[in-house]
């Protein structure tokens, strides 16, 4: 695909995010926009970056390991953030080298980052994992555990707990979308008000972003709106 189809992707998602958003009452800003950049290569990423995007999402450890390396010169000028399911054997080149964990599914893979996180590095910004009703995976803390998971990982010292997560089932209208990002939403406003400082609600993909950014996303993930569909054979 050449770099220009890239650019006129992510202004298309730029606009829908911006629709969206003013459909809410909310300011475009407040989005931020996710390319999620698993299965594709580092050269793509590259004209991503070139046409304005600067936060990334991978899936897979191995994969972002090399394509992080490869792009090396651009890092400074790049977020990386970790969004798959994450084993307790692969955290350590991910407390190394990212930015941000938003699938942080149970305490002692946020112990884990916290330990490995070097002590020359920010703080990882992770968001907890949350499996709301009708996940498409089984990973997630269960909402009725995630105020006692939550309170755990933000006391963690090389973390910063910064909101909550969630991959809904994919779903056909507006209004069947909207209903887990509400509840995902109502549980970030109550573990606010219980109070902790969180800040991210990172939900909604390609096909349900509008119904993420009405129901209050402040990051939205989308791969395929930008890249193009996934070719997993090989
Ligand atoms: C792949 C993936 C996405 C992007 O999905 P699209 O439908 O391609 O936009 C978002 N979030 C997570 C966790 C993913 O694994």
């Amino acid at each position: 695909m050449p770099m220009t189809d890239f650019a006129h992707n992510l202004e298309a998602v730029r606009q829908r995010i911006a629709a969206a958003a003013r459909n809410a009452g909310r300011v475009p800003e407040s989005v931020a926009l996710l390319a999620v950049s698993k299965t594709f290569p580092a050269q793509d990423v590259r004209a991503a970056h070139a046409a304005g995007q600067r936060a990334f999402g991978e899936n897979y450890v191995q994969e972002a390991v090399d394509k992080i390396e490869t792009l090396a010169d651009l890092r400074t000028s790049l977020e990386w953030h970790f969004i798959g399911p994450l084993q307790s054997n692969k955290t350590r080149p991910v407390a190394e080298r990212f930015d941000w964990v938003h699938s942080v599914d149970r305490l002692k893979i946020a112990q884990r980052l916290s330990e490995q996180r070097p002590a020359s590095m920010a703080p990882l910004n992770v968001c907890l994992q949350v499996n709301v009703s009708g996940e498409a995976t089984k990973s997630g803390v269960a909402p009725q555990e995630a105020a006692q998971v939550a309170r755990a990982v933000a006391a963690l010292p090389n973390l910063r707990l910064r909101g909550l997560m969630s991959i809904p089932e994919p779903e056909q209208t507006l209004d069947a979308q909207r209903a887990p990002h509400r509840q995902l939403r109502e549980l970030f406003d109550a573990l606010r008000a219980d109070g902790l400082a969180l800040d991210t609600l990172s939900m909604g993909m390609s096909a349900d972003l509008e119904a993420a950014v009405l129901e209050g996303a402040t990051i939205v993930r989308v791969g395929t709106a930008i890249f193009g569909a996934r070719d997993y054979s090989h």
